[in-house]
């Protein structure tokens, strides 16, 4: 078994497609450990994503992603990091494959539904940032 962080991002949350995704996380076989709504400040995102820190999108990235409520989980499956990221689609979803999320949820690169951990190092620093560890057992 491997964990994942996953964020239903505002965008979907705006337009009340979280219950639609969670419906496609259960039935894709994920077990949710974790699960939380928050509202992330400006430099909230900016620790998360601090990765981008350089690219000419941050700013309007991280505008987005503290623009209203999201959904922050922990994901559990085999190849938990893998999978999740084949269920999500392409980050364009124009790009998205037929029958992923980004594809039926996403408008844009930047209002593309879904986030997902690209690797075990990611995952966990971002399933830290989000949860304690009482909230993870
Ligand atoms: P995420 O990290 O959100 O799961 P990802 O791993 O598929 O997405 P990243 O390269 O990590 O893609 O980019 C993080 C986010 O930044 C993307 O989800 C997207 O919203 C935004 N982004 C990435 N590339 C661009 C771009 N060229 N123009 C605008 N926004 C972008
Ligand atoms: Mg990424």
């Amino acid at each position: 078994m491997q964990r994942t962080f996953a964020i239903i991002k505002p965008d979907a949350v705006r337009k009340q497609a979280a219950g639609q995704i969670l419906a496609r996380i259960e039935g894709a076989g994920f077990a949710v450990r974790a699960l939380r709504m928050i509202h992330m400040s400006k430099p909230e995102a900016e620790g998360f994503y601090h990765v981008h820190r350089d690219k000419p999108f941050f700013g309007g990235l991280t505008d987005f992603m503290s623009s209203g409520p999201c959904i922050v989980m922990c994901l559990e499956a085999p190849d938990a990091i893998r999978q999740w990221r084949d269920l999500m689609g392409a980050t364009d979803p124009a790009k998205a494959a037929p029958g992923t999320l980004r594809k039926d949820f996403g408008a844009s690169i930047d209002n593309n539904a879904t986030h997902g951990s690209d690797a075990p190092e990611t995952a966990a620093f971002e399933l830290g940032y989000f949860f304690r560890g009482m909230e993870l057992r």
